[in-house]
């Protein structure tokens, strides 16, 4: 289970920052989700809770931000967020484009620490 994979690295990089804070508790991590990411949110916070346990995670939640698909048009010279993530076409003048911009993240955006 790929979620399951990533609630464990999640979790690595989040204990060591808060070590390094000198934390003894971690009480919120958000995580930005691009929709292109292919993380499944249920399944991640389901696995977040179970690797949590017995580390300076535990009890601590998880919030996610997704983050729409964003696209450049070359025709228009400009940026906009896809309507659907199954059409790449310029949400302005339907022109085909695979330039993606935002979309495919996944970061720790913050990370509250007691
Ligand atoms: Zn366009």
């Amino acid at each position: 289970m790929h979620e399951l994979s990533l609630a464990h690295s999640l979790v690595e990089v989040v204990e060591e920052s808060a070590l390094k804070a000198g934390a003894r508790r971690v009480t919120l991590v958000t995580l930005k989700v691009g929709e292109l990411s292919g993380v499944a949110v249920a399944a991640l916070q389901f696995a977040y809770e179970l690797v949590t346990a017995d580390t300076l995670l535990a009890g601590s939640r998880l919030e996610t931000r997704s983050v729409p698909v964003t696209v450049y048009c070359p025709r228009c010279d400009r940026e906009g967020a896809l309507a659907s993530a199954q059409r790449f076409r310029c949400p302005v003048c339907d022109a085909p484009t695979g330039d993606v911009r935002a979309g495919r993240e996944l970061e720790i955006e913050t990370i509250e620490v007691e």
